[in-house]
């Protein structure tokens, strides 16, 4: 058992702490144990005298008051007295025998039996006789019966009584004393019982200290020790409990370390010789490391090369991407690719463009030929100039690469060009450059390539982007293959390239307002099978009116459809000429028919029939007024057809519009008395360069109008101001107006408004196109504005003469054809001769007045000058021939005197070359003037009009 116990700690401690517990549930129940009993003891002791006590002091208290009663009834001879007396020993009786039941000391059933026994003498002896003599009422005897020793047996017993009850309280006392002790006997050992358990409770713990504490403690240390490396000396232990073991373990652990120790040590030091071998193995590694990690860098390098050359297709994008990436691989400070193409396109990386520019300027005479030559790349090593040397002082070379870039077939198309400042190319390095330079070769060629097939592409785009017809290619499943730029543009998008392989619906829904059948007419012909060519036509109103013809064909390749195209013509001016022409042709057979109907009528009539004189003059100024209506008719439309085509030629010179105007103003105010027709000018000298006759001709086409049109009558006011310099004019009525919705097309030919109150009134629909086209050829602008039932007002602008004679403009604008100046106040003639002299290939310029026309041949050196003699409101011929042979500048110029007077004489004595005497053919003064003009040496040259056509 004992060595049960020895073999654990816990037991042992377990065992204690048992014995420990059960001491001291054991004791204090003991101690409790004797307390309580203890106690109760002396309660039901206390109890009992306490009982006791109270019975005694009640039988003091009866029996006084029995005596009390016995002495009162003596007194008094009270017989209630007597009465109390009984009832007083009755009770007295009552509780003598209650005490009597309960355990009595010798001393109390003493002092019971006293008390008994002087009741008994008391009630049963002395109050019968005292009765006797109270009764006898003899006092005397009473006081003998006292005397005789009643009363101090009475205070006898009472002082017995008495004295009892003070034992009673003495005892209570003493009883409450003992048990004091008592109590005071049971703490002192409490006290000692809990001296004891600490004792126990120490002896307990000075075992744990000693057989655990001290033990793990020197455990502790020996730890450290080992942890320190320091040598642990163990002692020597029998223990077998848990600390014996751990001792023991703890001892062989150290034991065993040590001798591991011993091991790691020597392992230790093969280790470190190991690691010696292997750090030189690392070494070893980490250099071929490098390389490889250079190698994969340029692996790197080289995949992000094929991998640009693979995705760019933007040429100058690849070349720098080439030559970034091929310098960075080989480490090169600087390099350059050219393109051998026409534009010797180049990338370059630390080079300027002046040194490129000038590498490109000379390599032809030199590198290209060598590599061309060679088809190898070579290194050349130079002294490496200031720029490349940096900072350092000391000498050092640069070595500059060139490797050729070839096609497959041996043409060398590119040069790539590196400089490495200080460190050479290594041979592996060069097989490398030749490597990359294969590769770039091939992306080269791919980017040729490409930019063929790009230009081809444009080319065709632009081909078909420059016809007028609207192209479209679809393929079968109706997804946009090719379009040009004139279809893209009715589909309302501008970027061709945003149509192509636009599906049939996407491109369907972006045509817009175009019929339903139109659709049908794609759909179908999409469906279509066979090379038949499917037309259709068809019109749009929005967002302007527009004829278009389409045809649709399928396209074969190898007999297998691979698409449709449509081409798509606007026929709008054909469709619209078409038209005209027929209007054209109905108008202008009405307005020939009419008259020429009423020409033959008249006619027929004059022929078959014998008519008076005065119907024949009425039917003949019928006919006449018919003739020249048809002749108006005729003019006007040839009028416009020449200007139309271009052929008109306008004479134009410096005029002064408003004269222009009053000329026409009066002619039409002759024949229209009843109309006022007034002119309100606001300009001082409105001068225009024009042509007087359209002018005249655009003015009395408005006025005529304006008269034509106002049948109610009305004033008809003509303004002329300026604004924003140039000249305005504007002719105003107050006749019918014209509608709003027809201004738009009142300028052009044939139109005419077609109502009621206009249908009696005459007209081709020419007049106001003729106007537009003579406004234009002016360089001016007309535009209408009319209020229906008001009336209308034209307005003409036009750009107002620099100078008042802008001759100089008007010469220099003229080519080289001989000039002429004619000076004539004959309006009509003027325009016969200028006309006639035109022909023949003069430029002719016309003037009325003397002096004008002296400073004119002064400024324009004419080749020749036709002069009038007699001249209104100016210098006359004779004054100007005189003026221009005294002027050096015009005395050599040829005079031609064309005039009514018949003074050939004095003219050819004046020093005219010829003199003409009006009338004469218009001819004979052309005819005239070339005889002058051969005859005549002009600064070495004979200037002759070129032949008319
Ligand atoms: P024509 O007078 O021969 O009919 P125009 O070309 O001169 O041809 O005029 C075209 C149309 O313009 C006329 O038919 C007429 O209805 C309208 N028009 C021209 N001038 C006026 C005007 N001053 N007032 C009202 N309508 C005019």
């Amino acid at each position: 058992m004992l060595n049960y116990m020895k073999q654990s700690l816990l037991r042992q401690f377990a065992f204690i702490m048992i014995i420990l517990v059960a001491f001291i549930i054991l004791g204090s129940l003991g101690l409790g144990v004797a307390f309580y009993s203890e106690q109760q003891t002396f309660i039901i002791e206390r109890d009992d005298l306490l009982d006791k006590q109270s019975k005694i002091t009640e039988i003091e208290e009866h029996f006084t008051e029995m005596l009390f009663r016995g002495r009162g009834y003596t007194a008094f001879q009270s017989e209630t007295e007597l009465e109390q007396l009984y009832i007083e020993a009755k009770k007295l009786e009552q509780v003598i025998t209650s005490l009597e039941m309960s355990e009595l000391t010798s001393e109390e059933a003493y002092f019971i039996k006293e008390i008994t026994d002087f009741t008994f003498y008391y009630l049963n002896e002395l109050m019968p006789q005292r009765i006797v003599l109270v009764e006898a009422g003899d006092y005397d005897g009473l006081r003998d019966l006292s005397e005789q020793g009643s009363t101090a047996a009475i205070n006898q017993i009472l002082s017995t009584a008495h004295d009892f009850a003070n034992e009673m309280d003495e005892k209570l006392i003493m009883k409450n004393e003992e048990f004091i002790n008592k109590l005071n006997q049971v703490s002192i050992i409490f006290l000692l019982y809990l001296l004891f358990v600490l004792a126990c409770i120490g002896f307990a713990i000075r075992k744990v200290v000693k057989e655990i504490g001290y033990p793990l403690q020197a455990l502790s240390k020996a730890t450290l020790q080992v942890k320190a490396g320091e040598h642990v000396n163990f002692v020597e232990t029998d223990r077998q409990d848990e600390i014996g073991t751990l001792s023991k373990s703890f001892e062989e652990m150290v034991r065993s370390l040590q001798v591991k120790e011993e091991e790691l040590t020597a392992q230790n030091e093969e280790l470190m010789a190991q690691q010696d071998e292997l750090t030189g193995q690392q070494e070893q590694l980490q250099d071929l490391l490098y390389i490889s990690e250079s190698q994969k860098k340029k692996l790197e390098l080289n995949n992000q090369v094929i991998s640009t050359l693979s995705t760019t297709l933007n040429k100058h994008e690849l070349l720098q991407e080439i030559v970034t990436t091929v310098s960075e691989i080989f480490h090169c400070d600087k390099a350059m690719l050219v393109l051998l193409n026409e534009n010797r396109d180049y990338e370059v990386i630390g080079v300027s463009s002046s040194q490129a520019e000038n590498f490109i300027h000379w390599m032809d005479n030199g590198v290209t030929i060598k590599l061309g030559q060679t088809k190898k790349l070579f290194v050349t090593k130079r002294e490496s100039h200031l720029a490349e040397q940096g900072y350092h002082d000391e000498r050092s070379f640069s070595y500059d690469l060139f490797a050729p870039i070839m096609r497959a077939d041996g043409e060398l198309i590119a040069i790539y060009t590196a400089t490495r400042v200080g460190q050479s190319f290594l041979p592996h390095e060069l097989d490398e450059h030749t490597m990359i330079m294969n590769q770039i070769s091939l992306s080269l060629d791919k980017i040729f390539l490409y930019e063929e097939a790009e230009q081809n592409r444009l080319l065709n785009q632009d081909i078909i982007d420059n016809v007028n017809e609207g192209i479209l290619l679809v393929d079968n499943s109706g997804s946009i293959i090719q379009i040009n730029r004139v279809l893209s543009q009715v589909m309302g998008i501008d970027s061709v390239s945003h149509l192509l392989q636009l599906p049939f619906e996407e491109w369907i829904g972006k045509l817009g307002n175009v019929p339903e059948e139109f659709i049908h007419f794609l759909t179908d012909t999409l469906r279509h099978q066979t090379d038949a060519v499917m037309t259709y036509r068809y019109e749009i109103s929005h967002p302007k009116h527009h004829v278009f013809d389409i045809y649709g064909q399928a396209i074969f390749r190898n007999d297998e459809k691979i698409g449709t195209l449509f081409v798509q013509r606007d026929i709008t001016v054909e469709h619209e000429i078409d038209q005209m022409k027929s209007e054209l042709v109905s108008t202008v057979s009405h307005e020939l028919r009419t008259p020429l109907a009423s020409i033959l009528g008249f006619t027929e009539l004059m022929i078959t029939k014998n008519l008076k004189q005065e119907r024949q003059a009425k039917y003949l100024e019928t006919i006449h007024k018919e003739a020249k209506r048809l002749t108006n008719l005729i003019n006007d439309f040839l009028d416009l057809q020449r200007m139309e085509s271009g052929n008109q030629t306008y004479q134009k010179e410096s005029l002064q519009v408003v004269h222009v105007l009053q000329q026409v103003v009066d002619l039409f105010q002759v024949q229209h008395p009843d109309r006022k027709i007034s002119i309100k000018n606001e300009v001082k000298e409105p001068y225009i360069i024009a042509d007087e006759e359209k002018l005249i001709q655009l003015f009395t086409n408005l006025i005529s109008n304006a008269i034509k049109f106002s049948p109610n009558g009305g004033n008809i006011d003509i303004s002329v101001d300026v604004v924003n310099s140039q000249l305005r004019i504007a002719i105003h009525d107050e006749g019918l107006g014209i509608p709003r919705s027809e201004i738009p097309n009142l300028f052009q030919k044939f139109y005419r408004i077609d109502n009621s109150d206009r249908r009696k009134i005459g007209g081709t629909g020419l007049g106001l196109a003729i106007c537009k086209e003579i406004v234009q050829a002016h360089h001016g602008t007309i535009s209408v504005s009319s209020e229906q039932g008001k009336g209308s007002t034209f307005t003409m602008q036009f750009p107002l003469a620099k100078e008042d004679r802008p001759i100089a403009n008007e010469l220099d604008s003229m080519s080289d054809l001989p000039k002429l100046v004619i000076l004539e106040d004959d309006n009509s003639l003027a325009m016969l001769l200028k006309e006639q002299l035109n022909e023949t290939g003069f430029h002719v310029i016309h003037e009325k007045d003397g002096e004008q026309a002296l400073k004119t041949i002064e400024q324009a050196k004419p080749d020749a000058v036709v002069i009038d003699i007699m001249l209104q409101n100016s210098i006359d011929g004779w004054s100007v021939i005189e003026k221009l042979k005294e002027n050096p500048v015009t005395k050599d110029i040829p005079i031609i005197v064309s005039s009514a007077l018949d003074e050939k004489e004095r003219g050819l004595g004046a020093g005219a070359k010829h003199y003409l005497t009006k009338p004469y053919p218009p001819n004979q003064l052309s005819t005239v003037i070339l005889q002058t003009l051969v005859t005549r040496k002009k600064d070495g040259k004979i200037l002759l009009p070129k032949e008319t056509e």
